[in-house]
């Protein structure tokens, strides 16, 4: 199938040659003609095999021009890169055509998006917090959303976004066109599209042909995590294939704590990106890694989800993921589009059974290396992995107040009297019956 097959507008096919694209990948193929058909979708793919095109190229088809200042179609995506990046494929997608599109995300002056919304725009893509922000004020209406996008839902869920996605739906108008795509099938998307989508037709980006054919394989076995530092510290000064690496670390303290160690060996070839960065710090670090001024970048998994970034030589793993999926979008950063990669992970003895569960659900082995001659052996463990001291704690128990305790002994019986106070006046007339003051006469 080719472009042509899809019946577009001129001004799409023109896009399309711009941007040297020559034939629709599978998920695009497939999805052309269900979203045109009205239906809604459930597109199972991951980043990697062309899905924002699959859903950008008939939604385009479709669009018409509209005098009102509202979006027609609205995309929501769990990430800010994902905006960003979204942003720039329809801009890309519609140089030739009239159409405006905003972008709006969470952690940046509201103000700001919200006098860009009050121009007018036809399509929105947005994070869905500041969706709902934006949409509860009133600046942006979302009546007229005849196409309404989700996608990397499993992310969105997973990251806790469902009751700002079912909120937003309230503002959306009933007869739009739903669509959704997501890596995996999780349990938590088939509740999301049993409740709100409207007998979806589910499609699925061929499982060969994934990245996974393109992309060696590759683990070491490294015993802790400094001496994984040591590794990939050898392996970048020693090898001249990696050029253009990508470092997955589990959490950003770690992240922090490798960035300083390889920045002196590495100096303004290196970056690090994970959310407690600045939004501005994030794109312009990306951008260095995009443009080949940083050899390195280190991130974590949530911030690197969806990012779309050309010819990345290796993807080095130094921990390995305990979730198998993570370990699938991290390595299918490399391998993009007709190219070849390399994955290295490093591996603990605890990680091992982490590496069993990914081999299982990919049903192939990753290839072991030996280390690397020379490598220096570190015995210094971090927090993490030292051994947890369990204290037993002891219960002291404390006497109950009115148990007696050992130095109790039972009081005499005349000890045991109980004072109590009575009056002279008191005592005078149980004595003799009869008043005795002039008071108590009357
Ligand atoms: P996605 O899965 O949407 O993140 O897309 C991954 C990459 O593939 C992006 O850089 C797209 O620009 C590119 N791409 C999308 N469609 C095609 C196509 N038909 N041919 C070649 N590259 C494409």
């Amino acid at each position: 199938m080719t472009f042509d097959d899809l019946n577009l507008n001129k001004s799409l096919r023109s896009a399309l040659k711009e941007l040297g694209y020559e034939k629709p990948t599978t998920i695009q193929e497939k999805a052309f003609s269900v979203v045109m058909s009205g239906r809604d979708m459930l597109g199972i793919a991951q980043t990697g095999t062309g899905k924002t095109l699959a859903y950008l190229l008939p939604c385009l088809k479709q669009w018409t021009f509209s005098k009102d200042k509202n979006p027609t179609i609205l995309i929501v995506v769990p990430t800010r890169e994902l905006v960003a990046q979204v942003v720039e494929e329809v801009k890309a997608l519609t140089m030739y055509m009239d159409v405006k599109v905003v972008g709006v995300y969470g952690g940046t002056n509201m103000n700001t998006q919200m006098a860009v919304l009050r121009e007018g725009l036809d399509i929105l893509v947005a994070t869905p917090g500041r969706l709902l922000d934006l949409s509860l004020n009133g600046t942006v209406k979302l009546k007229l959303v005849k196409k309404f996008i989700i996608d990397e839902v499993d992310e969105m869920l997973s990251l806790g976004f469902r009751p700002q996605l079912v909120r937003v739906m309230d503002f959306l108008a009933t007869n739009r066109q739903n669509l959704m795509f997501s890596a995996t099938m999780t349990d938590e998307v088939s509740v999301l599209i049993n409740d709100f989508f409207n007998a979806p037709q589910i499609i699925e980006a061929a499982p060969t042909g994934t990245p996974l054919d393109k992309i060696q394989q590759t683990a070491y076995n490294v015993p802790n995590f400094n001496t994984k530092v040591n590794l990939v510290k050898m392996l970048l000064a020693n090898s001249t294939e990696l050029t253009k690496v990508l470092i997955f670390m589990e959490n950003k303290k770690l992240a922090d704590y490798l960035f300083e160690q390889l920045e002196a060996e590495f100096p303004e070839k290196i970056g690090v990106i994970h959310s407690n960065k600045a939004q501005n710090n994030r794109f312009n670090t990306v951008n260095s890694f995009k443009d080949g001024n940083y050899r390195i970048l280190i991130a974590t998994d949530i911030i690197a989800r969806g990012l779309d970034i050309a010819e990345v030589s290796h993807v080095i793993n130094l921990d390995t993921p305990d979730i198998a999926e993570d370990y699938m979008h991290r390595i299918g950063r490399t391998g993009r589009a007709d190219k070849t990669g390399i994955s290295i992970t490093f591996t603990t003895a605890k990680e091992m059974e982490y590496r069993d569960a990914i081999e299982t659900l990919m049903d192939r082995k990753i290839e072991i290396l030996p280390l690397p001659e020379g490598l220096v052996f570190s015995d210094v463990l971090i927090d993490d992995e030292k051994p947890k001291v369990n204290m037993k704690i002891i219960q002291v128990k404390l006497p109950k107040k009115d148990a007696g305790g050992g130095a109790f002994h039972e009081k005499l019986d005349k000890n045991k009297k109980v004072n109590v106070r009575v009056s002279r006046s008191d005592k005078m007339k149980q004595k003799y019956k009869k008043p005795k003051t002039r008071g108590a006469k009357k």
